[in-house]
């Protein structure tokens, strides 16, 4: 087996605060899910350490929100560059940390530096609602503050890249918390762009269970931008609501796909595959239900296999290797345990592939027939990489099924006929709805879940605009 990268030498990044190296008490390990063992330490944060950096931010939000828009802009321009010289870096730290194949790490990165870039190019629009010979009233967007950024494991780096753009290009400053199974590229980052905002802009305070709350109860924030489950979501919400702040949540989904009965399973089977089970099956918008009519159920379940069947899985140092590990044990369990009960209570196992024994968090990527929604692979978010497909008879049946979820992110359709396939996708309710493909995400385009998936959008001026509050300009002459 030949390896990219035999022995990853990894330097920990420093805590830095108000632009100054912090030292602290505690460090945390953080493992690699490839070999279950830990690669580096990392500095640990007290809420004291977010108190400094949360008083550096105030303090470099007056000259920040002050600069212009250009001048912002072309600050993120400079953060781009120096990412991208920093790519090879900054991928292995991803594989290392999170799991995913080193290719896929460098794609993250790259994707999330095309947000960066869109944002770099959007204008803030003023919108003069009135101007004539008594009256002028303008429309007006003014920064918040300081965003606090909560990120989760499955994308650290794109998740990081798509708060601190908008939040920076729209004149905030920030400080990003990492999760504490996946600190080490978003610290590196911070280590990186020392020199390209001004001190206190962009900070990133890593820590453990105390710091989440610390910063979504913190006088000193304006908004919460979060990525993560419903569960913390609402806590946040909770927690944030006695300063009133500002909210983005990206929560969880628990996609449907419904393939019509007009479907060729041949030729859409790689795009569902790759739809549930890309990054180990640990996406938010992830496909998680397909919903196949009965009368092609046998025939999608085997194309689907037989993709299966060409998936690697390892470590994601090594060269060939499709799919990672799970990112953490916990996740590991908890899909074992999803599989498991939902097998003991009728679910039918249709495809088990090969995958490392250990000791890393490695789990085979399963395929179950699962006709039933009370199922827990079905009814829950799995968040690894197995697939519930359900059988229909009614279509009509099959989108209230897909529709009785609290979640909402997104979901899909699948059909040659173009019209029908809208006719269904206008019925289901989610934040995305797509025609032959899940997910499809475009800095041009918001992304954001209805019902318990989320609250507010990310990417494109929508997104752009959430990190701002509407302010009214009215002059009488
Ligand atoms: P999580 O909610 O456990 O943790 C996410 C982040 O919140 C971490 O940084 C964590 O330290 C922090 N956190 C935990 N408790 C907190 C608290 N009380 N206050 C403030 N912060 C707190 O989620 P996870 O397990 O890291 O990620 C998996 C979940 O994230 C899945 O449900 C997935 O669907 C969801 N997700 C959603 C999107 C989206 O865009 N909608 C994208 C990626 C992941």
């Amino acid at each position: 087996m030949t390896s990219n990268v035999q022995s990853a030498e990894v330097t920990a990044p420093k805590l830095l605060i108000n632009g100054e190296v912090v030292t602290t008490a505690r460090r945390r390990e953080v493992i690699n899910p490839a070999t279950g063992d830990a690669f580096t330490a990392v500095p640990d944060a007290t809420p004291a350490d977010l108190d400094n950096a949360v008083a550096a931010a105030r303090r470099a939000f007056t000259g920040w929100s002050k600069t212009s828009l250009q001048g912002r802009q072309m600050a993120v321009q400079r953060m781009v560059a120096v990412i991208r010289e920093n790519l090879d870096e900054l991928s292995l730290l991803v594989t290392l940390e999170q799991g995913k194949p080193l290719a896929k790490a460098r794609g993250e990165i790259e994707s999330g530096l095309r947000y960066c870039e869109a944002y770099a190019q959007m204008q803030i629009p003023v919108e003069v609602v009135r101007d004539d010979a008594t009256e002028r009233t303008e429309i007006r967007r003014a920064p918040l503050g300081v965003v606090g950024a909560i990120t989760a494991w499955n994308y650290p780096i794109l998740l990081a890249l798509w708060k601190i753009a908008p939040g920076l290009v729209a004149g905030n400053t920030i400080i990003v918390k990492p999760s504490p199974l996946t600190p080490v590229a978003t610290m590196r980052l911070a280590e990186l762009l020392h020199d390209v905002f001004p001190v206190g802009v962009f900070q990133v305070v890593s820590g453990g269970d105390d710091i989440g709350p610390a910063l979504t109860s913190h006088r000193g924030i304006n908004k919460i931008s979060f990525t993560g489950s419903v569960a913390t979501g609402k806590a946040i919400m909770a927690s944030a609501a006695g300063t009133l702040k500002r909210l983005t949540l990206e929560l969880g989904g628990n996609d449907a796909g419904i393939v019509l009965d007009d479907a060729d399973p041949a030729s859409i089977a790689a795009d569902l595959y790759w739809g549930g089970l890309s990054n180990c099956g640990q996406v938010c918008a992830g496909l998680k239900r397909l919903y196949v009519p009965k009368r092609l159920a046998d025939q999608v379940s085997d194309a689907l296999a037989a993709v299966a069947a060409t998936v690697r899985v390892g470590n994601g140092l090594e060269d060939g290797v499709d799919m990672g590990p799970i990112q953490n044990e916990a996740q590991l369990n908890r899909v074992n345990s999803l599989v498991e009960s939902s097998l003991a209570r009728g679910a039918r196992e249709i495809f088990r592939g090969e995958a490392p024994s250990g000791p890393g968090y490695f789990h085979p990527v399963t395929l179950v027939r699962a006709d039933d929604e009370s199922l827990p692979i079905v009814e829950q978010e799995q968040f690894g990489p197995v697939l519930p497909i359900i059988a229909y008879d009614d279509l009509d049946d099959a989108i209230a099924r897909a529709n009785a979820s609290d979640l909402g992110l997104g979901a899909s359709v699948w059909s040659p006929d173009e019209a029908r396939a809208i006719d269904v996708a206008e019925r289901l309710e989610a934040g995305s709805v797509w025609v032959n493909q899940h997910p499809a995400m475009s800095p041009d385009t918001p992304f954001g879940g209805v019902k318990q998936s989320g609250l507010g959008v990310e990417s494109s001026l929508h997104g752009l605009l959430a990190y701002t509050d509407i302010t009214v300009l009215r002059i009488k002459h």
